[in-house]
């Protein structure tokens, strides 16, 4: 075997993993005036970040095994996040029906109480108890379920929030590479000599770096042993959970949030306008990490948890699409898999003067500020991230979406584009924000726009996902940049296909 090829620039840091929490802290690195690499050995957003249940939230559940900490900071990032891409971003009210066999309404309505106080900037609704037999939203459940509460919190399109995190750092200077796989480093002379594997054409390059992150979700602890031969204490709980999405189940904007007997709770959720996405489950992972689907079991125990309080029933049959996830959680010794802490943990290793941190656990809604405490941690021996800490007020690509919020931005572009039909025009500001108009470029017309592949995804909007979203593979397009997947049919999916694959070569 030839020696890898080296490259002469040393970076102040090497990022590896390409979901939300590497992503997050290669933009924050860059933006204090660090020089990163990013490796992701998939497609940005590959595991956990795409698979969530895709809350912005402070996690009221979690209230109920004391992590008051983690649901304070996680109710100020929701505002925050909320007004740094608030095309992928949206305020959420969830109904809270009331069942006396889990828990007593009182404590309901306290812990709704505190999390509407928890945090001290908050601008959404607060919560309100409600009548079913009179609200709106008790039409689609069972004439049982007579009280309730509704409360806010916020929905994001998880994989997305990672591309446009990776976006912003490599537009700050960031040199983010998928399909890079880490394959071994060692630390040599106070750097961080690495061995990246390019999985496209199999070759490896050797990279230095100051320091490293270790980003990797749920291979956090096998990159530490198995790559890196790091002894580290810190172990990392595998947890899997798994969504179905069926077609609408009920109507209106609202989710619901449904307690099962066992104490755990499911979401019902509107999802891509035709659908409802059900979730989630909590089922222990002792086998290696990679992809992973749902079990049959866990779709019964998802139907049963939403029909025990919908008028309609869900079936089996009914599931259009399934995914699921590896929750990497920081191993608090918990004996329950919903018990164990959704907190963060970062673990900073100095030996030999090559610092490497590693980050365990985590939330999508968390990132942001997680990125903010692994620099802080990192700053004292890395001198180039050092600088203010700056992501707080500033928004994500395409968030720059103007006055009058998310229907101002579409109103101006139907203006600017009369020609683009509606379902159109909405879907591209959702995505994209203000980069829409990157992707309309010049267009005056849909024929402008490309060769129609299929629904209204047309080449032009595939060439700006490949061209500056890492885009490689039809699913990168369909399922993690878009979830167009769920919209076109076979044939569709084809020409799409087809038409990476030509512009790829
Ligand atoms: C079912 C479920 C529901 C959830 N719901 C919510 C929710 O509603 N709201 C919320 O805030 N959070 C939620 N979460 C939590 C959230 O999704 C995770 O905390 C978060 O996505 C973890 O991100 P990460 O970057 O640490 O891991 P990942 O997204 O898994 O990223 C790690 C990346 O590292 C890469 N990698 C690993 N090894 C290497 C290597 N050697 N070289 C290069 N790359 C490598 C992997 O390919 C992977 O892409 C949920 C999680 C699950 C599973």
């Amino acid at each position: 075997m030839s020696a890898p090829a080296s490259s002469e620039r040393i970076y102040d840091l090497l990022v590896v993993g390409g979901g939300v929490n590497g992503t997050g802290i290669a933009r924050d690195a860059c933006g204090r005036g660090a020089s990163v690499l990013l490796v992701e050995q998939d497609d940005l957003a590959s595991y956990t970040s795409s698979s969530s249940t895709k809350l912005i939230h402070g996690g009221l559940r979690y209230l109920e095994y004391y992590e008051f900490r983690l649901v304070r900071e996680a109710l100020m990032e929701r505002e925050r996040l909320l007004t740094m891409a608030p095309h992928i971003m949206w305020p959420l009210r969830f109904v809270l029906p009331h069942s006396k066999l889990v828990r007593p309404a009182w404590m309901l309505k306290a812990g709704l109480f505190l999390y509407d106080h928890l945090a001290s900037n908050m601008t959404l609704p607060k919560s309100i108890g409600v009548d079913f037999r009179k609200h709106s939203s008790g039409r689609a459940l069972k004439p049982e379920y007579t009280k309730g509460f509704i409360y806010s919190d916020g929905w994001v399109q998880d994989s997305r929030l990672v591309v446009l995190n990776a976006m912003d750092a490599a537009e700050r200077g960031a040199d983010v590479r998928v399909r890079t796989r880490l394959i071994a480093a060692q630390r040599v002379n106070g750097q961080w000599v690495a061995t990246l594997e390019n999985r496209a054409t199999g070759e490896t390059q050797t990279v230095r770096a100051k320091a490293m992150v270790n980003a990797a979700g749920p291979w956090v602890a096998r990159l530490l042993a198995d790559t890196l031969k790091i002894p580290n204490s810190k172990s990392v709980r595998l947890v899997k959970g798994s969504h179905i999405i069926v077609p609408r189940v009920y109507e209106g904007p609202q989710a619901y949030i449904f307690q099962n007997p066992d104490k755990r709770i499911v979401f019902a959720i509107p999802y891509e306008q035709k659908f409802t996405l059900i979730g989630t489950t909590d089922i222990p992972w002792k086998e290696e990490p990679g992809k992973v689907g749902i079990a049959p079991d866990e779709v019964t125990y998802l139907c049963e948890s939403v029909n025990r309080y919908l008028n309609v029933q869900v079936h089996e049959s009914d599931v259009v699409w399934s995914y699921a996830g590896l929750r990497p959680l920081y191993d608090d010794a918990s004996a329950n898999a919903s018990a164990v802490t959704r907190d963060y943990v970062l673990d900073l290793d100095t030996q030999d003067g090559a610092p490497l941190l590693s980050i365990f656990g985590g939330k999508i809604t968390t990132s942001r500020k997680l990125a903010e405490h692994a620099l802080e941690k990192l700053a004292p021996v890395l001198p180039a991230v050092g600088g203010q800490s700056w992501t707080a007020s500033e928004v994500l690509p395409g968030g720059d979406i103007g006055e009058g919020g998310f229907d101002g931005a579409l109103a101006r572009l139907r203006r600017v584009a009369p020609w683009l039909p509606e379902g159109l025009a909405w879907r591209l500001m959702r995505n994209y924000g203000s980069r829409a108009y990157e992707i309309i470029g010049q267009a005056d017309a849909m024929e402008g726009m490309g060769e129609l592949l299929g629904g209204d995804l047309t080449t032009g909007e595939v060439d700006y996902l490949m061209d500056r979203e890492w885009a490689r593979t039809a699913e990168d397009v369909l399922w993690r940049r878009s979830k167009l997947g769920l919209h076109l049919n076979d044939a569709e999916k084809t020409r799409v296909e087809t038409y990476v694959q030509k512009k790829a070569v």
